[in-house]
C-alpha cells in the first residue's frame, strides 16, 4: 500500500458501536442463491431469490467496501448463498483486494465449484477460505444437501490445498441424530489433511431453522465427547471469530466450537453483514438493518456514505435473542450472508 493510500484511512475507532465494540468486519453476500439445498438452511423447491436487478453491482459493492475500509473494517468475508455462484467471483475479489484499508479477504463455500475456482481466487487476493462439510458419507451427505455429491466437495478441498489457501478451516453444523456420531471422524479426517474444523450450534433462524432447531446438539456435550479421547488444550486461532479454540494432544489440528445458543458471544461482535440487495444488517439474529442500494444508486458517495454506514452502525442491538425468540427471523442465513 503507498503512503498517500494509507494516510488516507481514517483512524479504526470510527466504527464504535453504542456498546463499545469495534466494527472492523463486514460479511459480505454476493449472492442469496446456492447450488445446494441442506435441509436445515433453504426450504425444498425454493426458488424466491432476489430479482437480478436488486443485487448490487460490483461497482456498487466495491464503493460500499472503500467506504468501510476508510472507516476502519479490515476483514471481509465473502459469502452467501454459494458466492462462487456470483458470475466472474475473481475479478470482484480482486478489486476488493486493492482497496486501502481492507487486509483479509476470505471466502465462505460450500466448495461444490472450488475445483473449478481455487486457484483463481487465490491470484486474486483471497487467502483463506472456510468449506462447510456437514457429513463424510455419501449417501448422508447427499441426505443433508438433498442430492448433492460428496466427492465434489473433496475435489475442491484438495484443490484449495494444492494453491495454498491456508487455513482451509472446515464448518461443521453438528446435528442430533443427523450427524453426531461422526465429529470423531470429522477430526480425524481435519488431522489427516490439515485443515482446522469448526463445530456450529443450529440456529433458529429461517423457515428451515426450525428443521435445524428440531436437532439442535449443544456443543458443550461434544467437547465433552471429544476431551474423553482426545487432550484438549485452549488455544487461540488468528482471525478465529467467535470461535473458541482448543488444540488437540499430538497434531496440529486446532478446533473451535461456535456456540450461539449455549455461550453466546455478542460482547465481542466485531461484525455486519451485508445481503446482495445491499442491506446492511446488523445483527445475524436481529431484524436491524440499514437499506444502501436506493442510497448507492441516487449517487450518494464518499462522506456522505461514510455518514450513512455510521449512522447503520449506532443501529446495532446488544444481542442476539435466539434462546428468548426464536424464529423470530424468518430471513433466511443464505439471504443475510451467513
Ligand atoms: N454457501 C456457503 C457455505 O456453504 O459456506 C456460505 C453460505 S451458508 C448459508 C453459511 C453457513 O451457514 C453454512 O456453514 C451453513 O451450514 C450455515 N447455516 C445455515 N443455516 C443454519 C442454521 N439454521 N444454523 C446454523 N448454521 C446454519
Amino acid at each position: 500500500m503507498s503512503e498517500v493510500q494509507s494516510e488516507a484511512v481514517t483512524p479504526r475507532d470510527d466504527l464504535i458501536d453504542p456498546f463499545g465494540r469495534t466494527i472492523e468486519y463486514v460479511r459480505l453476500s454476493v449472492t442469496d442463491k446456492c447450488n445446494l439445498r441442506c435441509f436445515y438452511c433453504l426450504p425444498e423447491g425454493h426458488k424466491d431469490f432476489e430479482e437480478a436487478g436488486n443485487r448490487l453491482s460490483f461497482d456498487e459493492i466495491e464503493t460500499v467496501m472503500a467506504a468501510f475500509g476508510e472507516l476502519g473494517v479490515r476483514r471481509v468475508r465473502i459469502t452467501g448463498g454459494e458466492p462462487l455462484l456470483r458470475k466472474d467471483l475473481p475479478t470482484l475479489v480482486g478489486r476488493l483486494a486493492a482497496l486501502p484499508g481492507i487486509e483479509d479477504l476470505s471466502v465462505s463455500t460450500n466448495a461444490y465449484l472450488l475445483e473449478r475456482d481455487a486457484a483463481a481466487l487465490k491470484e486474486a487476493g483471497v487467502g483463506r477460505i472456510n468449506v462447510s462439510l456437514d457429513s463424510l458419507r455419501a449417501d448422508r451427505f447427499r441426505d443433508i444437501t438433498r442430492g448433492a455429491e460428496l466427492s465434489r466437495v473433496l475435489e475442491g478441498l484438495q484443490a484449495a490445498r494444492e494453491v495454498g489457501l491456508d487455513p482451509v478451516k472446515i464448518n461443521m453444523v453438528a446435528m442430533k441424530g443427523i450427524n453426531d456420531d461422526e465429529v470423531e471422524d470429522m477430526v480425524e479426517f481435519c488431522i489427516e489433511n490439515g485443515f482446522t474444523l469448526r463445530f456450529i450450534e443450529t440456529m433458529p433462524l429461517g423457515t428451515s431453522g426450525s428443521e435445524a432447531s428440531k436437532h439442535y446438539l449443544d456443543l458443550q456435550e461434544v467437547k465433552a465427547r471429544l476431551s474423553e479421547r482426545y487432550d484438549l488444550t485452549p488455544s487461540v486461532m488468528p482471525g478465529g471469530g467467535p470461535a473458541r479454540y482448543y488444540r488437540i494432544g499430538g497434531s496440529e489440528l486446532k478446533i473451535g466450537f461456535i456456540t450461539p445458543i449455549s455461550q453466546h458471544f455478542c460482547e465481542t461482535c466485531n461484525r455486519v453483514r451485508m445481503s446482495v440487495d445491499g442491506t446492511l444488517y446488523m445483527c445475524l439474529g436481529q431484524e436491524h438493518n440499514y437499506p444502501l442500494r436506493d442510497l448507492l444508486r441516487d449517487g450518494v458517495r464518499g462522506e456522505e456514505l461514510k455518514g450513512h454506514l455510521l449512522q447503520a452502525i449506532g443501529m446495532k442491538p446488544e444481542r442476539h435473542e435466539f434462546r428468548e425468540k426464536p424464529y423470530q427471523i424468518v430471513r433466511f442465513m443464505s439471504a443475510t450472508g451467513g
